[in-house]
C-alpha cells in the first residue's frame, strides 16, 4: 500500500502497534516462514512462531494442501450447492468420529454441525444446548401438567388426599375442604416452577478462558475489556478459578434450582422435588490459548466431568485452539480423559487454506431438529469440507505421524525455553504448555529502570514490546496471548526448523539480558 492510501481497514490499530515496529507488510508465506517486504523491495524471511495464531500447524500454503486445493477448483467440484446431500462434510465427520474412538476410548457417536469460523462453532454449541435445555423444560412441564390432571382426578374421586404436612411445609393453611387444599397447593407449585423455569440459562467457563468474540460467545470469553460492553446482549456466564476443584461444586450448588411435581402416592398427594434443567453447558478449553497458554490439571478436569454429570449439565470442550494435532494428540482433551458432550474445532483442521469449524455433538444429546434451525450460506461448502478431509488425512497417515512431530518439535522448543527461564528466572516467570502449544510468560516490569519499558507494562503492551524487538533484531515472529499479555506464545507450525528454534533461543536471550539491564536502547533501537 502506498504510504499516503488512507488507511480504511484497522487504521488506528496499526497506528498503535507501528510504534513498537509490529505492522509489518507480508508478502509470501511458505512453511514456518513469513517474508516480509522492505520498502526498498527487498524481503526477509521470518520464523513464524506465531503461525495464524493457531491455524497453520501443517505450515503456510503446505504443498499437498495447496495441490489438492488447486485440483479441487480445476475439477469444477461443487462449492456452493446447499439443501444437498454433502458426503465430504459427512466423511470429516466419519474421520472425526474415528479419531475420538480411538483417543477417547469411547464407544459413543458424535454428530457434526457445520459453521464458518471458532467463534460461530462456539454459537452453535450454546444454541444447541438451549434448544436441548428448552426441550428438557418442556417435557418436564408436560410431566407435572400430566401429574397435576392426575391429582385432581384422584382427589375429585376420593382417591387420594392432600397430605397436611406438605401443605405446611409450602407455607399453605388448611381450608379443610380437600379440592380447596389442593387449588391452593397447586396454585403454590404453578408460581414456584414458573420462577424456577423462566430465569436465563446458567453457563459455567474459566477466567482467563477465551470462545470467541461473536455475541453470545463472547459472553463466555472472560476479557472484561472485551466482554463488557456486549453484557447486555446475550446472557452472562459465570467465571469459575482455573484449576480450583473444590470450587466446582459450590457453583453448582449456588446455581442449582428444582421443580414442584404434584404427584400421587398411596392416596396421598405430595410433592416431588425435580431438578429444573437451569444449566446450559459448562465451557473449557483443555490448555487456555489467549488466557496465556495455562493447561488443565487432570483433576480439575475429572472434577468439571463428574460434578457435571451430576447436574445433567453438559460439557462443552473448546479444541478451536488446542485440538486438530497441537498437542501430540487430536483432541488435547484425551490427554486429560476429558470426553465432551460438545466439541469444538476450527483453526488448523481446514489445513492453514480454508476456513470451516466443526461443532461435534455426542448423541446422548444430540436435537436432531437442530438441523433445521441452525445453518450458513458458507457452512458445509465443498472447497472447505474437501480441504478438511485432506488435512485429517495428512495428520492420520503413517500412524500419526504429525502428532508425532507436533510432540517432538514442541519438546524441542521447550528445552529451549527452560533454558532461558534458568538462565534469567530474574526476567522469566514461568514456561507452560504442551506440544506446539507453549507459552513464557515474563516478569511485571513496572519496577524497570527504564521508563519506556515500564511504561509499556503499565499500558499492558509490554509483550508486544518485546516482540516488536524479536521481530525487528532477530526475525523472529511471536506475539503475546491476548488476555495475558507478558505471555508470549509460541504455536509454529511442525515445519519449525532447528534453526528457527535457535534464532529464537538468541533473540530471547538478548531479549532477557536487556531487560534484565533496562536497555532501551538494544530493547527500542531498531
Ligand atoms: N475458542 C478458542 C479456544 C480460540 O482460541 C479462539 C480464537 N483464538 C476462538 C474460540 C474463536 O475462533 P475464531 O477467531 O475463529 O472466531
Amino acid at each position: 500500500m502506498a504510504p499516503e492510501a488512507q488507511e480504511l481497514v484497522d487504521g488506528t490499530l496499526h497506528q498503535n502497534i507501528s510504534g513498537i515496529g509490529l505492522d509489518p507488510t507480508y508478502v509470501r508465506a511458505e512453511g514456518n516462514s513469513l517474508w516480509a517486504a522492505a520498502h526498498d523491495g527487498s524481503e526477509t524471511e521470518i520464523a513464524d512462531f506465531v503461525c495464524g495464531y493457531g491455524s497453520l500447524l501443517l505450515g503456510h500454503n503446505n504443498p499437498e494442501i495447496v495441490a489438492y486445493a488447486t485440483e479441487v477448483l480445476n475439477a469444477r467440484t461443487p462449492i456452493h450447492s446447499q439443501f444437498s446431500r454433502r458426503p465430504e462434510a459427512n466423511k470429516v465427520t466419519e474421520v472425526l468420529n474415528r479419531i475420538a474412538r480411538r483417543e477417547f476410548g469411547t464407544p459413543d457417536t458424535y454428530f457434526g454441525v457445520f459453521a464458518n469460523t471458532g467463534a460461530e462453532a462456539v454459537e452453535a454449541a450454546v444454541k444447541h444446548a438451549e434448544l436441548d435445555r428448552g426441550m428438557r423444560v418442556l417435557a418436564l412441564v408436560a410431566q407435572v401438567t400430566e401429574h397435576t390432571e392426575q391429582a385432581r382426578a384422584a382427589v375429585a374421586s376420593g382417591a387420594a388426599t392432600v397430605d397436611a404436612a406438605t401443605l405446611t411445609r409450602l407455607g399453605i393453611t388448611s381450608r379443610g375442604d380437600g379440592a380447596g387444599d389442593l387449588e391452593a397447593l397447586l396454585a403454590e407449585v404453578e408460581a414456584h416452577n414458573g420462577r424456577a423455569l423462566s430465569k436465563a440459562p446458567v453457563f459455567f467457563t474459566l477466567e482467563g478462558g477465551f470462545h470467541g468474540k461473536l455475541a453470545a460467545s463472547i459472553q463466555l470469553t472472560h476479557n472484561p475489556s472485551f466482554r463488557t460492553p456486549f453484557t447486555s446482549l446475550a446472557t452472562n456466564a459465570r467465571f469459575l478459578p482455573v484449576n480450583s476443584a473444590a470450587a466446582v461444586r459450590p457453583a453448582f450448588e449456588a446455581a442449582r434450582a428444582t421443580v414442584l411435581d404434584p404427584v400421587v402416592t398411596d392416596g396421598t398427594v405430595e410433592i416431588a422435588e425435580v431438578a429444573a434443567p437451569v444449566f446450559g453447558a459448562f465451557f473449557v478449553e483443555p490448555i487456555q490459548g489467549e488466557g496465556g497458554i495455562v493447561p488443565l490439571a487432570p483433576e480439575f478436569a475429572k472434577e468439571i466431568a463428574a460434578v457435571s454429570a451430576e447436574f445433567d449439565c453438559p460439557v462443552a470442550v473448546d479444541e478451536i485452539q488446542s485440538g486438530s494435532g497441537r498437542t501430540g494428540a487430536f483432541f488435547a482433551a484425551s490427554q486429560l480423559g476429558l470426553q465432551g458432550d460438545y466439541i469444538t474445532l476450527a483453526k488448523s483442521i481446514a489445513g492453514g487454506v480454508a476456513k470451516l469449524s466443526v461443532l461435534l455433538v455426542r448423541e446422548s444429546r444430540y436435537r436432531p431438529e437442530f438441523e433445521l434451525l441452525h445453518s450458513s450460506t458458507f457452512a458445509k461448502d465443498g472447497f472447505s469440507t474437501l480441504i478438511a478431509q485432506k488435512t485429517l488425512e495428512i495428520m492420520e497417515r503413517d500412524g500419526g505421524e504429525v502428532y508425532r512431530r507436533a510432540t517432538e518439535r514442541g519438546a524441542r522448543l521447550l528445552d529451549v525455553l527452560e533454558s532461558v527461564r534458568a538462565d534469567f528466572p530474574d526476567v522469566v516467570k514461568d514456561v507452560r504448555g504442551r506440544g506446539l502449544l507453549l507459552g513464557l510468560e515474563l516478569h511485571d516490569q513496572s519496577g524497570s529502570a527504564s521508563p519506556n519499558v515500564a511504561g509499556a507494562q503499565a499500558g499492558g503492551v509490554f509483550g508486544y514490546l518485546v516482540s516488536g524487538f524479536l521481530l525487528h533484531r532477530h526475525a523472529v515472529r511471536v506475539l503475546p496471548t491476548s488476555s495475558a499479555p507478558n505471555t508470549l506464545r509460541l504455536q509454529p507450525s511442525v515445519d519449525l526448523t532447528d534453526a528457527q528454534i535457535e534464532r529464537l533461543d538468541a533473540g530471547l536471550r538478548e531479549a532477557c539480558a536487556a531487560l534484565r539491564t533496562a536497555d532501551e536502547a538494544t530493547l527500542l533501537g531498531f
